[in-house]
């Protein structure tokens, strides 16, 4: 073997993973296509789940530095003036982040290097068999044609996966209906309708012409422009994005005395929606847009991929590393592809009322929508979907348990070390049983999963309905001391192996 683990793709998806098998120890490669980082805005926030995410790896505070300013208020669906309220869901992060993408993925970049884990530019997989005991990658790159030997490989290669069509996986779904383009741009003129920071998502939005048109500021200058009319309809996916085009949208959405400067960057893009039907083929995975596509309304993509990445990591490490339990791996592809296809759907709808813009019966039935938006059980569910904070995995004991498979919160603990936050006893990736209720026998019956958990005793101000939880290392609750739950010592057997 050359390595471990192949990555495909030094995207978001693939920098995270690399980041997440490089803190468990796992040898690594990351292979990207591209021969530097083209530095496209792409997605542009970071949602409350993935904040949270980022916090339980201590890259959080550094990351948020990069944020461009914002008001503080909520997410959106299919882009309706109600914002989405996320602080019933008890987070620390009740508000997305604006962080464009290129940040996102020079930042993950630089922490790779606390690693030995080389990301290799310029190198493009063309070809991949696979055996019992690995997987061989055929790679191609300046210097020619070379294999590459590992235990496993991971497609984040994105949306046009190149790792996908190799391993012959279904994709299917449908093409999309609907083309725009998104476009960095520097502007002049055209001050007042020219947005300086980023509110709600509703008020980003110009709709003139048939031409909608979304200018949002991307800092130093520049903005990112999203449009779609008539024009970008007739268009092929693959046609040049001139000066003309995105100046007569603008001008369309924005009026006369906008200029257009220079387009730094630009893409179509179109609401296609698609799942694979296996996130794991043998000793290959996929991970992010590799994964799934779909219209990226309400800022899911990259926070759908980044959790993806989040859940396979620690899996792969340990399987990697002798300490899985059966089952483990597979989980993978159980727990992420409903959370995928969940996405799907609600971008399906989210794009559906979006489109019913200026239609009469259509505004009716938006009117209607926003009316339910404003109630607050509505808005709840709406902002734990778009947030990820209501992900909830199917896990022995999930179905009798309000915690088993939800997101374990961020609490405030005081223990015998000193005060901490449930978040940073998470920083190097391992297990953690947390007994918030001096239980006698716990600390005994841990000991034996040592390598792989934590026990620590300590006491919450906040109030906490679970006396003890065992939590994986991606901040999901896999066991609490409830009537109903199985004991611990199944539960750590499921999740840490070793038994
Ligand atoms: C206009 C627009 C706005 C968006 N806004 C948001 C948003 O606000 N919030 C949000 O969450 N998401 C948003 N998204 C979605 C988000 O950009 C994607 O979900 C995200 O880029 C997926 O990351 P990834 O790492 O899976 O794939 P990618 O970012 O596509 O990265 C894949 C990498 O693999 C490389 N690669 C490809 N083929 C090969 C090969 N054969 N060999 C080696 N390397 C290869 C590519 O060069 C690339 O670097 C938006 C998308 C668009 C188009």
């Amino acid at each position: 073997m050359d390595t471990d683990v192949i990555i495909v793709g030094a995207g978001p998806v693939g920098l995270f993973l690399a980041n997440e098998l490089g803190l468990a120890g796992v040898r690594a490669v990351v292979l990207e296509k591209l021969s530097k980082r083209s530095g496209q805005s792409k997605a542009g926030g970071v949602q409350p789940r993935t904040a949270e995410v980022l916090d339980l790896r201590g890259l959080l505070s550094e990351l948020k530095k990069q944020a461009l300013p914002r008001e503080a208020i909520g997410g959106h669906f299919a882009g309706l003036p109600v914002p989405l309220d996320c602080r019933p869901w008890n987070t620390r992060y009740p508000f997305p982040l604006s962080i464009p993408q290129g940040r996102i993925e020079a930042f993950l970049e630089e922490k790779l290097t606390r690693y030995a884990i080389p990301l290799r530019w310029g190198q493009t997989i063309i070809g991949l068999e696979q055996d019992e005991s690995g997987v061989t990658a055929l790679v191609s790159g300046p210097a020619g044609e070379t294999h590459l030997r590992a235990r496993y490989l991971v497609g984040c290669d994105g949306g046009h996966s190149m790792v996908r069509k190799l391993v012959g996986v279904d994709f299917p779904g449908r093409d999309g209906k609907f083309s725009m383009v998104v476009a960095d741009v520097r502007l002049a003129g055209g001050t007042g309708k020219v947005p300086t920071h980023t509110k709600h998502f509703s008020e980003h939005i110009q709709h003139n012409e048939n031409v909608i048109g979304i200018l949002s500021p991307l800092g130093d200058g520049v903005s990112r422009l999203m449009f779609g009319g008539p024009e970008q309809q007739v268009l092929a996916r693959d046609a040049p994005i001139t000066e003309t085009e995105v100046r007569t949208a603008l001008r369309a959405s924005y009026g006369s005395n906008i200029e257009l400067q220079e387009i730094l960057w630009a893409s179509r893009f179109s609401d296609a929606s698609r799942q694979v039907e296996h996130y794991q083929v043998g000793r290959v995975f996929l991970a992010g847009d590799a994964a799934h596509i779909h219209l990226p309304t309400g800022g899911q993509g990259l926070n759908l991929g980044l959790q993806d990445a989040f859940n396979l990591g620690w899996k792969l490490a340990a399987q990697v590393q002798g300490k899985a339990p059966a089952g483990l791996l597979e989980s993978y592809h159980t727990e992420r592809h409903p959370i995928g296809a969940r996405v799907l759907q609600n971008t399906r709808a989210q794009g559906l009322l979006m489109m019913l813009q200026g239609d009469e019966d259509g505004s009716a039935l938006r009117g209607l929508f926003i009316d339910l938006m404003r109630l607050s059980e509505a808005n709840r569910y709406l902002s734990g979907m778009i947030s990820g904070l209501d992900v909830q995995y199917a896990m022995p004991g999930a179905d009798s348990s309000e915690l088993i498979g939800r997101r374990m919160l961020d609490l405030d603990l005081y223990s015998p070390t000193g005060q901490t936050r449930v978040s940073q006893l998470l920083h190097a990736g391992r297990g953690l049983l947390l007994d918030l209720g001096n239980h006698d026998d716990l600390a005994a019956v841990v000991a034996k999963w040592s390598a792989q958990v934590d026990y620590i005793q300590a006491s919450t101000p906040a109030g906490f309905v679970g006396s003890a939880v065992l939590v994986r290392p991606d901040g999901y609750i896999c066991w609490a001391e409830e009537n109903t739950s199985p004991d611990v010592e199944t539960a750590l057997c499921t999740w840490f192996g070793s038994c």
